[in-house]
């Protein structure tokens, strides 16, 4: 898995320069990750009481009951950053003092994983600004280390999952929205959960966070010269998803990688007043 990854990161790197910046720093994380072996345990739900939850549109946990290893993600959380003291990085000395905090303040690590979970963008901030480090960056270290417990979990749950009969925009794993979809070669659409990366179908012509189906509040854009891509818009909810047909490539990475890939878009997105 791992190297599979890291091949796809340097293909991409190759094929598609402007998306190093990105890229590069996430796969010295992926070396590390590797190492991770997160204890998972999980409960069966009877098969009768989830076909009821399904039909309900209740994903299979909410994000902040996800049964994850947090000591294995705050062990990773430690070599992200011990790893990163040496990476040349303008912002070394909050690397430093957020590798203090998870080594001598009591729980800092787990406080940050349920932060996130939760989605409290004012937690994660006060966290940041604690040990003078980009928000952006302290979410991003912090959902990479979560991530082996996360792919763990996935594995431990595939069976549970039926996700052809799921109908909802929102991930039936963990009920998280999605950052990213592809068409796949059949032209079936399937969007990308943004926390566990599970993968499910959902109509092209329909908005995935507020349902809205008129086509003429539906739109999309393409960037210049950037085949394979574009980006959906929703003029209801003024939301928007990246989305990449798989038939324009003749080989696709994981939707985590395209992704990160693909920052520029997001920025075209948001100047063009979407979120
Ligand atoms: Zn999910
Ligand atoms: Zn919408």
């Amino acid at each position: 898995m791992t190297q599979d990854l890291i091949s796809h990161i340097d293909r991409l790197i190759r094929q598609r320069p402007p998306s190093k910046p990105a890229l590069l720093p996430f796969r010295e994380l992926v070396h590390l990750m590797a190492h991770s072996t997160p204890d998972v345990r999980t409960v069966r739900i009877e098969k009768g009481v989830r076909d009821i939850q399904r039909q309900e549109g209740f994903p299979l946990f909410s994000r902040e009951d996800l049964p994850l290893d947090f000591n294995a993600a705050a062990d990773l959380l430690k070599k992200f950053l011990a790893h990163l003291i040496d990476a040349g990085r303008h912002d070394v000395q909050g690397i430093k003092t957020a590798l203090n905090k998870t080594e001598a303040a009591h729980d800092w690590s787990g406080r940050l994983f349920r932060a996130i979970l939760k989605q409290d963008e004012e937690a994660v901030s006060i966290m940041a600004a604690e040990v003078k480090l980009d928000p952006n960056v302290l979410l991003f270290l912090g959902k990479t280390a979560l991530k082996p417990s996360i792919a763990c979990l996935r594995d431990a749950v595939s069976e549970e999952m039926d996700k052809n009969e799921w109908r909802e925009g929102y991930c039936p794993l963990c009920g998280s929205q999605p950052d990213m979809a592809c068409f796949e070669r059949t032209g079936k659409r399937y969007l990308h959960c943004e926390l566990c990366g599970e993968e499910w179908p959902f109509p092209r012509i329909k908005c995935p966070f507020c349902n809205a189906e008129e086509q003429e509040k539906l739109g999309y854009f393409e960037a210049e010269q950037e085949e394979g891509f574009r980006v959906y818009f929703c003029r209801e909810c003024l939301r928007y998803i990246k989305t990449i047909d798989k038939k324009a490539f003749e080989e696709v990475a994981p939707l985590e990688l395209e992704n990160l890939a693909t920052i520029h878009l997001d920025l075209l997105a948001q100047e063009n007043g979407f979120r």
